[in-house]
């Protein structure tokens, strides 16, 4: 700066950019500019970490579960010496879709809910990934969960690139017939953006097979015939696949088993504790338990249980089907939602909601396996912890991609008109996981990096390998 001459403009960008993040957290989560003060230098710290300019920030993405998500692809391009152009196009989704989703309730009242559709890559085939019902829903996570989906497919060598959707809506509280309008509409308002070329949805977090076949019907409608291929996870009396229902929490348990081949717990029967018995919590605890796993803890969104003795799975299963909640089930002590982190169990498998294992409770997590079930479950602050711990943690990106596999395999059969009988499809997909634990663990093992990064290398390597081949639009 000359003597005398103002400032240069572009010196107060990171001071205004500050104060924008802070504005954007007060506006959004009603914090206080002292509150919001952390995040927002993380975020700016994040953004300003690779070689761009102020306006490439797009700060709509910007929630806690978006920027790990980014963080983690900062660390593993960093390690990997990726191509600085093509670490800029992975870090932000390549198309996003933000909707309403008007429905009428049953009492006939009008509610207007957002609805998302992100797609992050699309280099190596259509865009694949779930759609979750829950009030948490933002345009931030729906794009991590994308991001996620784009290193799970390639990670597993699948022609997908990773996409994900949602409503922000209150599933729990809501009718059946709700339900039905909400996918409806919804799927009416992504219509434009899906289509079994283009982006193929799936169950998440409080959908399922019944919102899979609504959603198939709303689009086929519009198409005039019959698509099952436009979503997998359908019932399979309109094109489901066979062993879909189970196949994520069958993949969380097989990668399990696959880690006990590495890692000598000294015992034959391996405590676990779960958080969460949904479709991923539940279907994990019936092959574990299966395997001669003792399955001591389980928590659910209202409340948990502790039998330091084994829990009787089949028949808490049954009992779930019935109640829907593991809380109450006999034979049992009451566990705190927060308890479960803290158990002396050999594995743990966080299979609810994202960012429940942080710097905060991380310490004391006394586990030797953590697989994570759901999607984030760790953040990157207590990934170290973790790791400096000695605990293998198997990375969502492979303990959950279960579900993935046994959609491509639908998607396939759907396309082809063809069905597969289940012991074809068990046996490819352990085939095809156990294949990605493998050359996961060999770069774990070889190059001296924690799981999650060993897995993360082999995912963005493959994608970033198929944009560098076919190069950058126009
Ligand atoms: P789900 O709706 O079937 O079940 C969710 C479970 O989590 C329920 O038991 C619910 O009570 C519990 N839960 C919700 N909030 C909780 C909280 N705050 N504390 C404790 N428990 C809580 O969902 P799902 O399909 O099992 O998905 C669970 C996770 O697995 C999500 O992160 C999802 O993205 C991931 N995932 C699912 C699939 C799939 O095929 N369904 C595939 C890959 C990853």
């Amino acid at each position: 700066m000359g003597k005398g001459r103002l400032p240069r403009l572009s010196s107060f960008f990171p001071v205004a950019l500050l104060a924008c993040a802070c504005v954007c957290q007060y506006v959004k989560e009603g914090k206080t500019p002292i509150q919001s003060l952390p995040l927002a230098i993380h975020f700016l710290w994040s953004s300003n970490a690779q070689p761009q300019g102020p306006f490439a920030l797009m700060h709509e993405y910007s929630n806690e579960t978006f920027l790990n998500a980014q963080r983690q692809l900062d660390e593993v391009a960093e390690l990997m010496n990726l191509d600085a152009g093509i670490h800029e196009r992975l870090r932000y989704p390549r198309k996003a879709l933000i909707v309403s989703v008007p429905i009428k309730l049953d009492n006939g009242h009008t509610r207007v809910f957002m609805g998302y559709r992100v797609q992050h890559d699309l280099t190596l085939g259509p865009s694949k990934g779930g759609i979750r019902f829950h009030h948490d829903v933002d345009l931030g996570e729906v794009a991590a969960l994308a991001m996620w989906m784009t290193w799970k497919c390639a990670l597993l060598n699948l022609p997908y690139g990773g996409a994900k959707g949602g409503v922000a809506c209150f599933p729990e509280e809501m009718s059946i017939t709700e339900l039905e309008r909400v996918a409806r509409r919804y799927t009416t308002e992504i219509l434009s953006m899906i289509g079994p070329e283009k982006d193929i949805p799936a169950p998440d977090m409080y959908t399922n097979e019944q919102i899979m076949a609504w959603i198939m019907d709303t689009y086929s409608n519009f198409i005039g015939y019959a698509v099952p291929g436009v979503v997998t996870g359908k019932p399979i009396a309109v094109g489901g696949s066979l062993g879909r229902s189970e196949a994520t929490g069958r993949g969380v348990a097989f990668t399990i088993k696959k880690a006990l081949e590495k890692i000598d717990l000294g015992t034959d029967t391996p405590t676990v504790a779960i958080q969460g018995f949904g479709n991923v919590g539940s279907i994990s605890a019936k092959f574990l338990h299966q395997m001669g796993f003792k399955v001591v803890a389980i928590t659910d969104v209202e409340g948990g249980i502790y039998n330091p003795k084994g829990i009787d799975v089949p028949a808490l299963l049954a009992y779930v089907k019935e109640r829907g909640s593991v809380k109450g089930f006999k034979n049992c002590e009451v566990l705190g939602a927060s308890e479960i982190f803290g158990l002396e169990v050999d594995v743990l498998v966080p299979a609810a909601i994202a960012n429940v294992i942080t710097e905060k409770n991380a310490d004391a997590v006394k586990c030797k396996i953590l697989a994570e079930g759901a999607n984030g479950p760790v953040t990157p602050e207590a990934d170290k912890i973790l790791n400096d711990k000695g605990i293998f943690v198997i990375p969502g990106i492979l303990a959950n991609a279960g579900g993935v596999v046994v959609s491509y395999f639908e998607w396939n059969q759907n396309i082809q008109r063809l069905f597969w009988d289940e012991a074809h499809i068990v046996e490819k997909l352990e085939y095809l996981m156990g294949k990605g634990f493998d050359e996961m663990y060999n770069i774990y093992a070889s190059k001296n990096v924690d799981p999650r990064t060993a897995a993360m290398m082999l995912g963005v390597g493959r994608v970033a390998e198929a944009k560098k081949l076919r190069g950058l639009y126009p």
